[in-house]
């Protein structure tokens, strides 16, 4: 079993779904599926920075379609760790979340009454 392929960006540590690939003699860059095999001039990426790619100067951008869901379906392992880093992307909707039984319509409290504001 190969290890989960991961972004090649800098200090970005998502589950790559993408390969970039460099065509340097036609100023080219290929967008797409993660290939099965890395290559020289050719760069993983993650959903993120595949969508935030850009191409250098008098460069042309190719990108071919990319499924950006569970890329190989190779166990519930892989797609375990995968909710596990988009969970992790995302602290400030659980610290808000966290612990706190708070109902979020009401808004103050005067003995038996509650104000509440009318939902959205
Ligand atoms: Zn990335």
């Amino acid at each position: 079993m190969s290890p989960v392929r991961r972004c090649s960006r800098t200090a970005c540590g998502r589950p790559a779904v993408a390969t970039l690939t460099y065509v340097y003699a036609d100023s080219t860059a290929v967008l797409g599926p993660l290939a099965t095999y890395a290559e020289p001039h050719c760069y993983d990426l993650c959903s993120e920075h595949s969508e935030r790619l850009t191409a250098p100067r008098g460069w042309e951008v190719v990108r071919l379609a990319v499924d950006t869901g569970p890329v190989r379906p190779s166990g519930d392992d892989l797609e375990a760790l995968a909710n596990a880093v988009r969970e992790a992307a995302r602290p400030q909707e659980r610290t808000r979340r966290g612990g706190r039984d708070i109902d979020p319509l009401e808004v103050a409290r005067r003995g038996h009454l509650r104000v509440l504001r009318s939902p959205e």
